[in-house]
């Protein structure tokens, strides 16, 4: 990222007032990690924990991440971690289309345009619905699709899917092999 896009990607974020979902939450939680990574992950966004913290991915699902992570051979510090939006929702609730479409196109979509990673990881159906438009996700989770910005997106199950069904980690396995494939 260019020092000046990151210097106000973080203001903007936290002075984010365009959606309601903003008063749902404590305060929008930043995407963070390596500015220059070849990877980045995004999930649907933050949860209760995040909100309470202030970074993504520190709960439940964010310890299958740095399980994954460990797999990689990658730190936190390696990749980049985001969300598809940056506000905890109440209840988890899922966000309406036009919530949806204003975080990508304020912070999703710039974010990674300007970070020019080679492979993007989508946790879970809607963040992988928003950003390739594939309705099933464990019909898709781990396969490759090239996204029309230049980048190789892998969809995933949500990390946080392994927290109520741990059986559902062989199908991690399968995304960090088709990440490790796509990343060569
Ligand atoms: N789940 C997500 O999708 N994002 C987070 O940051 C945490 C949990």
């Amino acid at each position: 990222m260019s020092q000046n896009f990151r210097m106000s990607y973080l203001k903007n974020v936290k002075d984010c007032k365009a959606c309601m979902v903003r008063e749902e939450c404590r305060e929008p939680v930043p995407g963070e990690g390596d500015f220059n990574s070849k990877l980045v992950f995004v999930g649907r966004n933050p949860g209760e924990e995040e909100d309470l913290q202030g970074h993504p991915f520190v709960g439940a699902a964010g310890k299958v991440l740095n399980r994954m992570l460990r797999l990689l051979e990658l730190e936190r510090e390696n990749v980049f971690i985001t969300n598809l939006y940056l506000c905890h929702s109440k209840l988890n609730r899922l966000p309406m289309r036009e919530e949806a479409g204003m975080c990508i196109k304020k912070f999703l979509r710039p974010t990674l345009l300007d970070i020019k990673p080679k492979v993007v990881v989508t946790f879970g159906e809607t963040t992988n619905y928003y950003l390739c438009g594939l309705k099933s996700i464990t019909k898709h989770s781990a396969m490759l699709f090239d996204h029309n910005d230049g980048f190789t997106v892998v969809p995933s199950i949500h990390p946080a899917a392994v927290c109520y069904d741990p059986s559902k980690w062989a199908m991690l396995e399968k995304v960090i092999d088709s990440i490790k494939f796509a990343l060569r």
